[in-house]
């Protein structure tokens, strides 16, 4: 039986979904063990409820000015007081920007092991996680000490809330001091309402969209489905999108229901961002795309043809 600390991340007041996937990770890595959840920030307090019926025992809450906006200079100091009050056997977290950022500083702050981009915990416990940009899976045992896994988004079915648990919630007073970076100003740039990592619908442009103005079709299909817009590096290289959209190997990683690619060629950089997607739909005008080769469904034709046919079509669902 181990305790597990799960950092729970909180993003424009809402608990991110990735979260209550580690809390269901966590059980697995528990093995009947205590799981503890900790969150940053003025309103943390108000997610107690959700992550004790997600199986939390215990909520640390933690608020402090400099907590307001993700540093690592202060993560990191706030991770580590959290750890030593709690000492855990094993630490959680997405495999988000910050669970990336944060996670490695604190391990080798501390001396920890580390298992990163998790995708399945399994009875061992037995860790999987990709490799070699998704072409190869690796499993991975941690057999001593105390160890830090990030969860990659959309990968770990969130587990039934049930209402009857509760947990204790418990403000800690953290001490962050010598700070050598502050937020002066967040400047966002995000590809629309939903966000990217944790859409349950991608729809994703690349250099077939030809211009910025090309991804407006895009945008239309994303709107009636409530999915996000993400893009291909030679979409973001050619100036049509930003780079907070680009997704593969040096960009987001997705795992989405449902990832539509459009006028995206399928290289294997790209695919080491979204081929583990449920279900792939390609549009592509040119039939010897590689990327029909990952595709369930694949549209031969013009994207600037089939796309208002599809938001046509589903906005009379
Ligand atoms: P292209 O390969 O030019 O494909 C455009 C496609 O659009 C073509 O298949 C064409 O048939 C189709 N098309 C054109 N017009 C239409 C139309 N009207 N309707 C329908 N289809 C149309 N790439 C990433 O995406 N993500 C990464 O993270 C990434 N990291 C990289 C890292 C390294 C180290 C390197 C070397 C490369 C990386 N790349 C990455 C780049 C990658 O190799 C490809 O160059 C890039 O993915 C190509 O983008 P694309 O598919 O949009 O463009």
């Amino acid at each position: 039986m181990k305790k597990v600390l799960v950092l729970a991340e909180v993003r424009d007041g809402q608990l991110r979904n990735v979260s209550l996937e580690a809390l269901t990770a966590a059980q697995a890595l528990a093995e009947g063990g205590e799981i503890v959840a900790g969150v940053f920030g003025a309103d943390a307090a108000t997610h107690a409820v959700t992550l004790g019926q997600h199986g939390a025992s215990t909520v640390y809450t933690a608020d402090h000015t400099a907590l307001a906006q993700y540093t690592p200079d202060a993560y990191v100091q706030a991770l580590t007081q959290l750890i030593e009050l709690a000492s855990p056997d094993a630490v959680v977290l997405g495999h988000t920007a910050i669970g990336r950022d944060i996670a490695p500083r604190v391990a080798a702050r501390l001396g920890f092991g580390l298992v990163s981009d998790v995708t399945g915990v399994e009875a061992g416990p037995v860790f999987i996680r990709p490799i070699y940009a998704g072409k190869a899976t690796q499993t991975r045992k941690f057999v001593d000490g105390t160890t830090f896994i990030t969860i990659r988004p959309n990968n770990i079915a969130i587990g039934a809330a049930d209402p009857s648990k509760t947990a204790v919630v418990v403000p800690v007073e953290l001490e962050i001091k010598d700070l050598r970076t502050i937020v002066k100003e967040v400047v966002r740039k995000t590809s629309g309402k939903v966000d990217l990592s944790e859409a349950k619908v991608v729809i994703s442009g690349g250099r077939g969209v030809k211009s910025a103005d090309g991804f407006q079709p895009l945008y239309d299909l994303a709107e009636v489905l409530g999915a996000a817009v993400g893009a291909s590096r030679g979409a973001c290289d050619a100036d049509y999108c930003d780079y907070s959209m680009q997704i593969g190997q040096t960009g987001k990683v997705v795992t989405p229901d449902l990832y539509i690619a459009c006028g995206i060629s399928g290289a294997i950089q790209h695919l080491a961002g979204m081929s583990s997607s449920k279900v792939i739909v390609a549009i592509n005008k040119d039939p010897e795309a590689p990327i029909f080769q990952v595709a369930d469904y694949g549209i031969v034709g013009d994207l600037f043809e089939v796309l208002p046919l599809l938001t046509a079509e589903f906005k009379k669902v």
